[in-house]
């Protein structure tokens, strides 16, 4: 028949969505957990202290405002959306 030949025409192998939002930024960055920001470097943000560690996972902030958000309500900005 012929119902189940040419259907497979809209399927797109996009691995991890998320990282498209990035465009061509670089491995090093990520995006900030609390507002959503680009982390231009994981690395930079490491040495400035804009980082937390929580539950097994390294989370990285885009400012330093947002260390203390996500520490008041780490569920909030980890938790399962
Ligand atoms: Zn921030």
């Amino acid at each position: 028949m012929s119902c189940c030949s040419v259907r497979s025409n809209t399927s797109s192998p996009t691995a991890g969505g998320r990282a498209n939002l990035l465009g061509n930024a670089p491995e090093d960055a990520t995006t900030c957990p609390v507002m959503g920001g680009v982390v231009a470097s994981t690395s930079a943000a490491e040495a400035a202290g804009l980082y937390r560690d929580h539950k097994g996972a390294r989370y990285y902030f885009c400012c330093a405002g947002c260390g203390p958000a996500f520490d008041a309500d780490p569920a909030r900005y980890v938790g399962v959306a």
